[in-house]
């Protein structure tokens, strides 16, 4: 049996996807990327395969995408991001009906991502000038106030009425204003529903430019903290998919076209 490999190899994490010639998803899993993509990739994959009792050679076809995509040397082929995340966005959220926009946030950029009908990128925009709106600033952020990223849902759904703003738009800036409002003795809870409204209004910027089309999906990291999902629903005015393994949308995609293009060899 013939199965194909998705390898996203981001800034901060490695996705990475197996699919069937069903496109039915055999095994995934993320680790951090490090300090050394191409090795960390190939242990990982290594890893997974051997989770699932296969080996690299039952892997037909891989394609790469992903920030560090062109450092995967036993990749078939290599794929923009843009291109793997609209693939797996539209597989991933089908049950959510026709993805027309994608937010993606990852570990140092943030992208806005207009699909047709078919499921084709008609216009895209991203930020990756400045880590604020980014996982990066999520993580520097939690960090600072001594909890893990995992946690920010859970402190964004105790926050209380006092309404707190982080208004720079420089993720060095708006550390500095949250550890003000540390010193003021606000809340950790009202910190975070601010970093979180933040962070929501310059995704809102960005979606501006790309044009909001209903269904709007939301995925890498950053889409597993759900408050940040809360805020950015209040802040867009509109409900937002998120699939149930956000992380690997990219992966997911890629490993699809690893299909697709074993299939047309
Ligand atoms: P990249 O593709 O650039 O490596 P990812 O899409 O993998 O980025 O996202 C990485 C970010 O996801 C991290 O910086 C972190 O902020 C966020 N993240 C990872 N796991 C969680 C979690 N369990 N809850 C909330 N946020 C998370």
């Amino acid at each position: 049996m013939s199965f194909f490999a998705g390898i996203d190899i981001g800034s901060t994490a490695i996705k990475i996807v197996i699919v069937d010639k069903d496109e039915n998803i055999v095994a995934q899993s993320v680790s951090a990327s490090g300090s050394m993509f191409y090795k960390y990739a190939k242990e990982s994959l290594e890893r997974l395969l051997q989770s699932v009792n296969l080996t690299f050679e039952d892997i037909s076809y891989t394609v790469a995408t992903g920030y560090g995509r062109k450092l995967y040397k036993e990749a078939d082929e290599t794929i923009s991001e843009i291109t793997a995340n609209a693939v797996g966005a539209r597989k991933a959220g089908e049950k959510f009906g026709i993805i027309r926009t994608i937010i993606n946030l990852g570990g140092q950029d943030s992208k806005a991502i207009s699909l047709d009908e078919e499921g084709n990128v008609t216009n895209f925009a991203m930020n990756d000038r400045c880590a604020a709106g980014t996982g990066k600033f999520l993580d520097v952020a939690a960090a600072k106030l001594e909890i893990g990223v995992d946690e920010l849902a859970k402190y964004h759904f105790a926050s209380g009425d006092t309404v707190l703003t982080i208004n720079s738009t420089c993720a060095v800036f708006a550390e500095s204003e949250i550890i003000t409002l540390l010193g003021n003795e606000h809340k950790k809870e009202d910190i975070v529903a601010a970093i979180h409204y933040s962070i929501a209004r310059r995704v809102a910027k960005l979606i501006k430019r790309v044009g909001l089309k209903e269904v709007v999906y939301f995925d890498g990291g950053p889409a597993l903290n759900r408050g940040l999902v809360a805020a950015l629903e209040e802040e867009l005015s509109t409900k937002i998919a998120v699939a149930d393994n956000p992380q690997t949308t990219t992966a997911l995609g890629a490993a699809l076209i690893a299909k697709e293009a074993y299939e047309e060899l």
